[in-house]
């Protein structure tokens, strides 16, 4: 029997104590504003969305300038078909990706050439320095001899153990990449890019070049001066100067098990989007963004004004003009523009001083060299009559010079990417949280490396960053200490 006649009165407060915390919890939802629907911008919406309740987060708003969503992840449409004009590649162990593709029911696509048949030639603006054999037998038993004669060739050219070494370097690279995806309990949540790139033991790798790296574990200088520098030249469009992790990265996308979405890589923004309750505005680009204390104020050039408690920027500031107030100061950063031409027609055999079109490897990779106008040509489909081709370059190819390297040119599509990071060593880095308040930086990450992985791994990090500090806040500016700290504890170890 109680025999304390304060007793209900007591128990009486704690349930109002509690109803006002849960009504406190509520008005705690904060609003976030993303600036970017690519795969960066809309993986923070989607952990965001994971990692919380609408309790603490509210309204996310994404903004686009575009009229699609997808940023470097897009699609060309030339001669009535489509392929990645962007982005095309995914590597076997780029866990987010994968997993979207399973959340969104998306499927995947193994590149045309799964099983190393893919004929390459090294072209170094006068002569094929390296040319692998090339059958347009389609028996599988010819092509299987054909694979192993080229595997002996290459072996051969560049050596046993440096091709070991070069394979070992790049397994080592992404077994220390694989630490992002370890649990909570073991997984810090990172403030900065070097933290990030520390913990996981890969920052030494961006203080070294490419060229540097490979030396120093033991590569024959014929194959960093042919081999690696066209993987390089084909995924960043630059030469083996680049920082040791982009390098091993772009190394890493070079070997097997490749994969892509069917149908465009952009469908995990747009499906991930879908699924994480934004409000989407598409062709709104925001000009300005500013802090008023406790929310920020973006403006839109439609003269459209927006106000949020956490304002996260995902896409590259390098090329924008967006206004801070106050102020932000980034490193400089330059970013390499890759010219994509994408023609439907047939090569020239001639301009390789060849006599027939079979003759031209399907890949044509590029040594470092003035005399060549491309880092690569590759075939993307064959047709009955003639290719649909893809080019990269550092600059645009006139239509003068493409006359030259094809004899038959039926329709020709160039887009110009600001494509990713001019990179160097060492690498300097933006800070993740741009003014020490609620703006973050997804793309600073990206002077590690540009992938669409690393711009998801970046944005699952900037969102337990958010998700983390925002915990903190509540912590400290909240009168319920005892209530909000045992949730906070929670959300850390969660996080
Ligand atoms: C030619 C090329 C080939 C590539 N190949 C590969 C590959 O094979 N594999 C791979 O993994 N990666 C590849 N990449 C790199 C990859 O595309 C990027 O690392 C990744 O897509 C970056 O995603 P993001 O979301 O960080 O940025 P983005 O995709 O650039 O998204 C940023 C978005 O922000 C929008 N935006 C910018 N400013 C504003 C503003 N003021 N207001 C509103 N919206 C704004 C942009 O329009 C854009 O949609 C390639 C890139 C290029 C260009």
């Amino acid at each position: 029997m109680n025999k304390n006649p304060q007793t209900p009165l007591v128990f009486c407060t704690i349930l109002l104590l509690l109803k006002s915390l849960h009504a406190n919890s509520h008005s705690h939802s904060h609003t976030v504003c993303i600036i970017g629907s690519g795969i960066g911008g809309a993986s923070v919406a989607h952990f965001l969305r994971r990692y919380s309740d609408p309790q603490t987060i509210g309204q996310i708003t994404i903004f686009e300038r575009h009229g699609v969503v997808g940023g470097r992840m897009a699609t060309v449409t030339i001669a009535g078909e489509t392929f990645e004009s962007g982005a095309s590649i995914l590597h076997p162990k780029n866990y987010h990706a994968l997993n979207y593709t399973k959340y969104l029911n998306l499927r995947v696509k193994q590149p045309k050439h799964a099983d190393d048949s893919l004929s390459l030639g090294i072209w170094d603006g006068h002569k094929f320095v390296y040319k692998t054999l090339n059958s347009s037998s389609k028996l599988p038993i010819v092509q299987r001899f054909v694979a192993i004669a080229n595997s002996i060739v290459m072996l051969l050219r560049y050596g046993v153990f440096s091709l070991l070494r070069m394979s070992s370097f790049v397994e080592a690279t992404v077994n220390k990449f694989l630490r992002y995806y370890e649990g909570f309990e073991s997984r810090p949540v990172f403030e900065s890019v070097e933290g990030m790139l520390k913990w996981a033991g890969l920052y030494n790798l961006t203080t070294r070049t490419l060229g540097e790296e490979l030396v120093n574990v033991g590569l024959s200088p014929i194959l960093i001066q042919e081999l690696v520098t066209v993987i390089t030249r084909i995924n960043y469009g630059q030469s083996v100067n680049i920082s040791g992790l982009a390098g091993a990265v772009s190394l890493a996308g070079s070997g097997g098990g490749l994969w892509s979405v069917e149908g465009g890589n952009w469908q995990m923004a747009a499906g991930l989007i879908n699924r994480s309750e934004v409000v989407l505005h598409l062709h709104e680009e925001i000009e300005s963004i500013s802090y008023l204390g406790d929310v920020y104020e973006l403006n839109s050039t439609k003269g459209k004004s927006y106000n949020c408690q956490v304002a996260v920027v995902a896409t590259p500031l390098d090329e924008l003009n967006i206004l801070f107030n106050p102020a932000i100061s980034l490193p400089p950063r330059k970013l390499q523009h890759t010219h994509a031409t994408f023609v439907r027609g047939l090569l020239n055999p001639a301009y390789f001083g060849l006599g027939s079109l079979s003759d031209i490897p399907e890949l044509v990779g590029t040594t470092e060299t003035a005399d060549v106008p491309f880092s690569s040509i590759s075939i993307l489909k064959e047709h009955e009559k003639d290719m649909t081709y893809k080019i990269f370059s550092r600059e645009p190819l006139a239509d003068a010079l493409l006359d030259v390297i094809f004899s038959v040119r039926v329709e020709t599509i160039k887009i110009n990417w600001a494509a990713y990071p001019h990179y160097q060593a060492p690498e300097t880095y933006a800070p993740f949280i741009l003014d020490g308040n609620h703006l973050y930086y997804v793309n600073a990450f990206e002077n590690a490396a540009s992938t669409m992985e690393t711009s998801a791994v970046a944005a699952e990090n900037i969102a337990r960053l958010i998700l983390s500090r925002l915990s903190q806040q509540v912590y400290y500016s909240s009168t319920n200490l005892k209530s909000f700290s045992s949730d906070s504890s929670r959300l850390h170890v969660e996080l």
